[in-house]
């Protein structure tokens, strides 16, 4: 777990006048699970892909857990991310898709066998080990990419609007799923949405962005209470 800090972060794609994300000052705290919203093209993917290492910082600078990340390589950052397209490996079967990043890394089998047991039961997927992702629903892929995620039990888990591709009811449910889990794991979290109800229900504390400025930061009663 870790605390993750932007200090006027600022990105300008090459090409372009005006900041995709403007002198973000944002503090997340360790274990907290923070909801960044705002309509599309406000700046949100930009911001997380900043944390994650995959988008240049042109100003300012990323903290986690106190240690300057800002120049560091996606794979120096002890960070998962899960995105709307959710990419599994098609000829793995879900056990293997999830195992992957453990056995690259060389975690002796009985710790792998451990937590993609613990990683399965928490995410209801137990009895789907042995399919092929093609065997699955939407919800149960997208699932196991989150499986896949948290088996690494990274610091930061970043999730970008790992909904959008399901229908109405099993978003709803998918939801809570994931507030639950990421309650179980208490792994500091930061979830990327433009849907305003997903923001109010699943997060501790709301961003809102507007045109890639940090509009207000506060919990969902707070901004619901406000006129
Ligand atoms: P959101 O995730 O809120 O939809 P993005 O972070 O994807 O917003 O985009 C923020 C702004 O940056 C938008 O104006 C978008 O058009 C622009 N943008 C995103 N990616 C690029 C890119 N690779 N090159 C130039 N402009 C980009
Ligand atoms: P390898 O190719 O190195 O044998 P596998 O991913 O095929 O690796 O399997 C490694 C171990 O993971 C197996 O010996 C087994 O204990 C466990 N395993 C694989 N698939 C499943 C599954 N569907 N359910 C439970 N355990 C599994």
């Amino acid at each position: 777990m870790a605390t993750v800090r932007y200090d006027k972060a600022t990105r300008i794609y090459p090409g372009t006048s005006r900041p995709a994300v403007d002198s973000l000052d944002l503090e997340i705290g360790d274990g907290e699970f923070l909801v960044l919203v705002g309509p599309s093209g406000c700046g949100k993917s930009t911001s997380l892909r900043m944390l994650a290492g995959l988008e240049e910082v042109d100003e300012g600078a990323i903290y986690i857990e106190d240690r300057d990340v800002t120049n560091l390589p996606p794979k120096a950052r002890d960070i998962a991310m899960v995105f709307q397209n959710y990419a599994l490996y098609p000829h793995m079967t879900v056990y293997e898709n999830m195992a992957f990043a453990l056995k690259l890394r060389k975690t002796p089998k009985h710790e792998i066998d451990q937590r993609v047991q613990k990683a399965a039961a928490m995410l209801q997927l137990e009895e789907f080990l042995g399919r092929k992702p093609k065997a699955l629903s939407g919800g149960q892929r997208q699932r196991v990419a989150m499986g896949r995620a948290i088996v690494r039990e990274p610091q930061v888990f970043l999730m970008d609007e790992p909904l959008s591709n399901l229908d109405a009811k099993l978003r709803v449910q998918t939801r809570s799923q994931i507030a639950t889990l990421q309650a179980e794991l208490g792994i500091t979290t930061v979830y990327v949405t433009h849907d305003q109800i997903e923001a109010m229900t699943m997060g501790h504390r709301v961003a809102v962005m507007l045109d890639g400025v940090l509009q207000q930061v506060d919990t969902p009663r707070a901004l619901y209470d406000r006129p």
